[in-house]
């Protein structure tokens, strides 16, 4: 009855907001080293109050919640996504809780994806997730801004780093199914926003405590890509494979 009523009320404010996933190019166009901006932030927050991102050159990292889209500079601060910025890579959804979890913790970050992932209905599931929580440990980078053709993995090597404890926050992101690359990050990709956006990231790796776990599960992937179709088509070689997931996954210094 609920989502009758809030479906009704967006309705009648004439806003269409679909149970759908909305992604920006593909994590390959990045792979192939081309940082150019896509598609405006501006036009990207019609598609969704939620989700994560990056900016044209790879400016920074993108995390949003509650309608609220921040940008974070290599110095971890956050500020408002000037809409006439664009994004290069962009995944967004209009946030609505299916499930929630709660854990007391502490925990880290796999055991966190581990209980999502046994609340799902299967394990190819595509699903957006808000992890609030407080961090007793957090690991998280903002890549630095780069000049096209410089390799993703390369361009990794120069990102800023933090390392912080015992702060309160909330990650947002995506778990895509296993076989995603090369449209989509598979597995579950996480950005954070600490204290209104004073501090945030791509996140690497967590402790965490007090955990409340919301899960919006989708079968719908609607993709934004100029070469979608043929990255679709493509799959992925074992190199890029591996040259993602050392850039996704792990610090770099
Ligand atoms: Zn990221």
């Amino acid at each position: 009855m609920k989502r009758l009523v809030q479906h009704l009320h967006t309705y009648l404010q004439g806003r269409c907001t679909p149970d759908e996933v909305f992604q920006v190019e593909t994590i390959g166009r990045l792979l192939d080293a081309d940082y150019s901006g896509a598609m405006r932030y501006g036009e990207i927050m019609r598609h969704g109050d939620f989700g994560l991102g990056t900016f044209t050159g790879l400016d920074g990292e993108m995390a949003a919640v509650d309608g609220l889209y921040y940008r974070f500079g290599p110095d971890g601060s956050g500020d408002a996504v000037d809409p006439e910025s664009q994004a290069p890579f962009a995944v967004v959804k209009h946030f609505q809780t299916d499930i929630t979890i709660r854990l007391d913790g502490p925990c880290d970050l796999e055991a966190v994806q581990a209980a999502i992932d046994a609340e799902l209905p299967e394990q190819d599931a595509l699903c957006a997730v808000k992890i609030s929580a407080r961090f007793d440990d957090l690991q998280f980078r903002v890549m630095r801004r780069q000049t096209d053709g410089t390799d993703l993995d390369t361009a990794s090597k120069s990102q800023a780093e933090f390392h912080e404890q015992g702060l309160e926050g909330v990650l947002v992101g995506f778990r895509f199914p296993a076989d995603s690359a090369p449209v989509g990050v598979p597995g579950y990709h996480l950005h954070l926003i600490i204290d209104n956006g004073r501090l945030g990231g791509h996140c690497h790796g967590a402790v965490l405590s007090d955990i409340t776990i919301e899960i919006d599960d989708t079968d719908h992937l609607h993709l934004a890509a100029e070469d979608g179709m043929t990255r679709l088509t493509a799959g992925m070689s074992a190199d890029d494979r591996e040259r993602l997931d050392r850039v996704e996954r792990e610090r770099r210094t």
